[in-house]
């Protein structure tokens, strides 16, 4: 309270001065009439002499007025309305002491007048808006107590009404013309300010753009990390471009001696000096950096500051103890958070008008950023569609299922930095899981174990892959964990050290076909930004695999023949010529079988169609059986089975005919008309002893196989045995 009153006093005590000389004046306390007379009143001089004393010190005072700490003001309302009653002390005075002479020459009809239109006039340019309206009030006011005293007389009523009339004119004439033309010149040089950056802001997206119509293809893969530095140091680039621009205009518009931004940390605890422009040759370039001091004060306080003159080492910007300067400083605020200051200084004091006028330029320095900053996120953003275009233009071209999840995987290192990743399909009716696909990367060995996860199958139960097929979301959904502990598919399968973890679901139209997993060692690979581009790839992944599935079954339908599962004839004629190539590229051999069943017609007629269709089928199965799995058994046509031995002789080829002849011997089909037993005839001819294209080869088998028919059936017959039976009977 005490605190408070001595703050007013010490603020006000000068205006309250000024107000009591101007109603000392008002009431007719300096009057010519007596300070003429003879024998002049003492009183009167007193009051005259103290109205003069009372101006002078005003004025002297006004001058030497140095605000409040800008830390000052804010804590008290007094303090901070310090600089408005100092000039309402120097308005009251003036107005006091012009009314004073007034009334020692003449009153109304006083010469002395156009003294009071200028007083008006000055206050109306110089001081600030309650100052001026103070004053203008004061000489009004000042005006109809004279008017009161001299009398209400028509003559004295006109003069009043007159010299009101030229007070008010004077006021409107300087506020309407000054602060016209100054708010004029202001606006035109925000126009330009902003043209200049517009300009500059379009030359930096047209260097851009003739980098981005070179298009991805033309310039070299940059990885992500790189990609991003890159944009930044051409945004860092463009924002010096543009601030040190507005600091140069700033500095002429102002006359200032030094421009400078200084710019906070991420932190908020240190500054640094970004740009500077100065006429000074004391620059340093580690600025001490301002806790305390002018610019501290503004940091502290968010708040522009006015100082008329500077103690010594306050400027953090110059080197030398340079003192008495003027400085004017304006916070650079961006939503609410403190980025830097704004100040200028020159040897005369600044007004509020180039405060504004620096506000005005941090806002566009803080647009400049700002610009910069959305013009990065769309880079960014073109940047990432492009990795994410080429990523699914390769999952279009994949045609399999094995192509599809290896192409995958490499979408998803196009996105994120994985280490491994794991493809699991889901299987509905069975309720299980099983890995289809690993990819370990460089970098991510050791991470898990591949040979364990190759093939592996597991329950729909509590893992994160279960979860996420159930809930057709990938997981974990919310914050990035710190350590990989939930079970990811069984609790057999361990994933050590991994950081970083996403499952994502392969939904194709909304089935969830399996899950892919991505595991890394460093934390936060797999961000909120990328996860949904992620999953908008799975899906797309989903859908190749579907196609990929249904690309296999119609391969599997045009390869192989439907009743018996064996390769179909136009496959086993490729895949004969096929072998006979190889095999003669390399030396090898090849040798065929061709099978028949004897006296098939009268399975058909004796049991039906269908029991032949089962007996053909059991056939089939021995085929399949009992040679080697590189061997290919081939449904050549009707009841004849062919069977292509790779890399076998006669002599090999003819004991894989008995042991088939034999097994197919042992099949017994159960009927309704008791058990069915068949037999079958088999010739062989071999590559290259026995022909060297495919027709021959064929053909011989074909002699063979009618040779085995006419001697008896259930036997076989090679293509050398009937030429040795051949010369046997010619002999
Ligand atoms: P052979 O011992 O001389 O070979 O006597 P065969 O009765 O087996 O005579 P052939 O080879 O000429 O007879 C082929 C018969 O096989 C004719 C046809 O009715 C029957 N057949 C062909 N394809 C199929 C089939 O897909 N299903 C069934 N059930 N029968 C078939
Ligand atoms: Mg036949
Ligand atoms: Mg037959």
């Amino acid at each position: 309270m005490m605190r408070t009153l001595r703050r007013i006093s010490k603020v006000a005590v000068g205006t309250v001065a000024g107000a009591l000389a101007c109603a000392v004046v008002a009431v007719g306390g300096v009057d010519g009439a007596s300070l003429y007379a003879p024998v002049p009143s003492l009183p009167m001089m007193m009051v005259a002499v103290g109205v003069a004393i009372l101006v002078v010190s005003a004025v002297i005072r006004r001058m030497q007025f140095v605000a409040p700490s800008s830390r000052a003001q804010l804590a008290s309302y007094w303090l901070s309305a310090a600089t408005d009653f100092a000039d309402l002390e120097l308005g009251f005075a003036l107005v006091a002491g012009v009314h004073a002479v007034i009334a020692m020459t003449g009153g109304l009809s006083s010469p002395a007048y156009p003294l009071l239109y200028g007083v008006v006039a000055f206050a109306m340019t110089v001081v600030a808006r309650p100052g001026a309206l103070a004053t203008l009030a004061a000489a009004i006011l000042l005006e109809l107590a004279l008017l009161a005293r001299t009398g209400f007389v028509d003559r004295a009523i006109l003069a009043s009404v007159i010299h009101i009339l030229c007070i008010g004119g004077a006021a409107l004439a300087h506020a309407l013309l000054l602060r016209g033309v100054t708010a004029r010149y202001r606006k035109k040089r925000a126009a330009r300010l902003d043209e200049e950056l517009i300009a500059l802001r379009d030359s930096a997206r047209d260097y851009r753009l003739i980098a981005a119509a070179l298009g991805p293809g033309s310039r070299a893969p940059r990885g992500r990390d790189e990609e991003e530095k890159l944009l930044a140091i051409g945004g860092v680039g463009m924002i010096g471009d543009a601030a040190s621009w507005v600091l140069s205009t700033v500095k002429r518009s102002l006359g200032a001696r030094t421009v400078a931004i200084l710019w906070l940390d991420d932190d908020g605890e240190r500054v640094k000096l970004k740009e500077i422009t100065s006429d000074a040759d004391d620059i340093t370039e580690q600025p001490r950096l301002p806790s305390a001091g002018i610019l501290g004060a503004v940091i502290r306080d968010r708040a522009p500051l006015l100082c008329a003159a500077t103690k010594p080492g306050q400027l953090p910007y110059y080197n030398s103890n340079r003192a008495g300067v003027a400085v004017v400083a304006v916070p650079i605020i961006e939503q609410g958070h403190l980025r830097g200051v704004l100040a200028a200084d020159r040897d005369g004091s600044f007004t509020e008008a180039d405060r504004d006028l620096l506000a005005d330029a941090s806002a566009q320095v803080l647009r400049v950023v700002q610009a910069e900053q959305v013009f990065r996120a769309v880079e960014r953003a073109k940047y990432e569609h492009e990795r994410f275009y080429q990523a699914t233009a390769l999952l279009g071209r994949a045609l399999t299922p094995e192509q599809v999840m290896e192409t995958a995987f490499d979408a998803a290192a196009a996105i994120v930095e994985y280490d491994a990743a794991i493809i699991a399909l889901y299987d509905k009716q069975r309720q299980k899981h099983t890995i289809a696909a690993v990819r370990i990367r460089p970098g991510g060995e050791g991470l898990i174990d591949k040979a364990q996860l190759d093939g592996l199958e597991f329950k729909d139960n509590a893992g994160l892959a279960s979860m996420v097929v159930k809930n057709r979301h990938y997981l974990p959904a919310g914050g990035e964990p710190r350590e990989v502990t939930a079970p990811i598919y069984t609790r057999k399968v361990k994933v050590d050290d991994a950081k970083s973890l996403l499952v994502l679901p392969l939904l194709a139209a909304d089935e969830p076909i399996g899950t892919v997993t991505l595991v890394a060692r460093a934390e936060k690979r797999f961000g909120k930004d990328v996860r949904e581009m992620l999953a908008v790839i799975a899906t797309q992944v989903a859908v190749s695999l579907e196609n990929g599935f249904l690309y296999k079954r119609m391969e599997t339908m045009a390869t192989t023949d439907g009743l018996t599962g064996l390769t179909n004839h136009r496959t086993f004629q490729q895949r004969f010529e096929d072998l006979i190539e190889r095999a003669a590229r390399h030396g090898g051999k090849v040798a065929l079988l061709l099978c028949d069943v004897d006296h098939f017609k009268k399975v058909n007629d004796n049991y039906g169609h269908p029991i032949g269709d089962e007996v053909l089928r059991r056939v089939a199965r021995v085929l399949q059986d009992v040679p080697r799995k590189i061997d290919i058994p081939a449904r050549y046509g009707g009841e004849e089975f062919a069977v292509l031995l790779d890399n076998v002789d006669v002599v090999q080829a003819k004991a894989v005919a008995d042991r088939i002849r034999i097994e197919i011997s042992k099949v017994v089909v159960e009927t309704e008309k008791g058990p069915l037993s068949v037999t079958e005839s088999v010739g062989v001819s071999c590559f290259p002893d026995d022909g060297s294209d495919r027709a021959t080869l064929i053909e011989r088998a074909d002699l063979a196989l009618y040779h085995a028919k006419h001697t008896g059936r259930n036997r076989v017959v090679t293509w050398q045995e009937l030429q040795a039976s051949k010369q046997k009977r010619a002999s």
